[in-house]
């Protein structure tokens, strides 16, 4: 840790940086900051900020709210926007020197614990999908092309803040995979190349601050909303995972004729099963349920299968022979997820199928979007919570969501996503208004 230190404070020197700005994350998800200057750093770096947490979102504690953001040298690294300006990611401490148990990034530390003791690292890679629209919403979201799937379009605004996006987070050390038009009117994607799931977490935390701010430059508004306009596809975050042990790929096993490894099927078994308890968590607006319905791609019904777009666990094909490149994709996931607690709740319930030896059932290759309801009901297959209310009741009851948030994070986010269904619930939309307001 030492040596992260004097590279810190020695780039710090040599580039000038004039602001350091600790990020930490609420509970929701949402970047918070405060900022410090180079002559508080060294102090920081070694015994952390003392800030009042009650403030923050799912911060705040009955009897003390000072809390300490201890910054992880390791997350270090300059903004785009203004290279006076330096970010690290920070881990909350009590005062006495105890992991806070608000602090998501601690949630997720703690999963990833788990696997360590098992053997296990967790790798993941997002696909994160999301909409340029004009900055002037007063009329509902205005997109800004018409491009539809890989569409080439001639140059206009939306490529170029993507391509600018993709080569500011390649400088700050966020490799792209891929990027490209999505499916609907000016929606795009930014594919990040797999990493480790903690700094995967704290990448994707930067990566939509960065899109959003160079499309602000431009007087753009970025959203991730999942699904802001109706009748089109909404934004998802499928998310590739997989588990490493002994630097070697542990879903990957020749001898099987899907290779996947006893593992892998477990390991999807687990998802799967705990799915309807971890969706509060994986999508979490009252909005994220408007886009998991029949007939985009996102998913509605629980099942797996190799390379079936209606599944809500796909195994994509790994890059030719190699095997290290087998993975698990999860379709549920939406961009404006925690992806702290969304990334610790998958792997407590991969982990779990793989713990209890869950039996994973066949894999559907039908497209579910095509049969019936009783058909489908007819195979046993189950579904997704419908709206945010259906996956409270689900997570509420779920001893996994529990323990793999942690009491302090799973009591205020219950609470907090109950307040969001009944200020939902009471509220009169325009839909009603139209339909209803002119009728006998
Ligand atoms: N936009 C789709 C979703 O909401 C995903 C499209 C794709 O397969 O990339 O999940
Ligand atoms: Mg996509
Ligand atoms: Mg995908």
């Amino acid at each position: 840790k030492q040596s992260k230190i004097e590279y810190v404070l020695k780039t710090v020197e040599e580039r000038k940086v004039g602001f350091i700005q600790l990020w930490f994350s609420d509970i929701l998800g949402t970047p918070k900051s405060f900022q410090i200057t180079p002559a508080e750093l060294s102090s920081a770096l070694e015994e952390g900020m003392t800030f009042d947490g009650s403030a923050i979102d799912g911060f705040s504690r009955i009897q003390e709210s000072d809390v300490i953001a201890l910054p992880d040298p390791t997350t270090f690294s300059l903004l785009p926007s203004d290279q006076t300006v330096a970010q690290v990611f920070c881990d909350i401490y009590n005062l006495d020197g105890s992991p806070f148990e608000g602090c998501p990034r601690n949630t997720l530390r703690r999963a990833l614990d788990h696997a360590h003791s098992l053997g296990y690292s967790f790798f993941a890679a997002p696909e994160l999908e999301f909409f340029y629209f004009d900055k002037d919403v007063s009329n509902g979201p205005k997109p800004l092309d018409s491009g539809s799937y890989f569409e080439l379009t001639v140059s206009n605004l939306p490529s170029q803040l993507r391509k600018r996006t993709v080569l500011a987070l390649e400088d700050m050390g966020i490799p792209v995979e891929y990027s490209q038009h999505e499916d609907a009117p000016s929606q795009h994607e930014i594919d990040l190349r797999y990493t480790d799931a903690l700094t995967m977490a704290d990448n994707i935390m930067t990566s939509r601050l960065i899109i959003k701010e160079i499309a602000a430059a431009s007087g753009v508004l970025a959203s991730f909303m999942p699904k802001p306009i109706v009748g089109v596809q909404g934004s998802g975050m499928h998310t590739h995972f997989s588990l490493f042990k002994d630097n070697k790929n542990a879903f990957y096993d020749d001898r099987d004729e899907t290779g996947l490894s006893k593992v892998a099927k477990h390991f999807i078994a687990g998802l799967l099963h705990h799915a309807p308890e971890i969706t509060a968590i994986t999508n979490q607006w009252v909005n994220s349920y408007k886009r998991l319905v029949v007939g985009y791609e996102a998913p509605v019904y629980i099942s797996w299968a190799r390379n079936n777009r209606s599944a809500l666990v796909r195994v994509p094909t790994p890059k030719t022979t190699n095997s290290q490149s087998t993975r698990i994709e999860y379709r549920a996931l939406d961009p404006a997820v925690n992806p702290y607690l969304a990334f610790a709740a998958i792997l407590g319930a991969g982990l779990a199928g793989i713990e209890g030896e869950y039996e994973l059932a066949p894999q559907i290759q039908d497209n579910l979007y095509k049969l019936s309801t009783e058909e489908v009901d007819a195979l046993g297959i189950e579904s997704l919570p419908g709206n945010l209310d259906e996956a409270v009741r689900e997570m509420e009851r779920s001893s996994l969501a529990r323990e793999v948030l942690g009491e302090h994070v799973f009591e205020w986010y219950v609470r907090n996503k109950k307040d969001e269904w009944s200020n939902y619930k009471t509220h009169v939309s325009q839909f009603e208004l139209d339909r209803y307001l002119e009728q006998l």
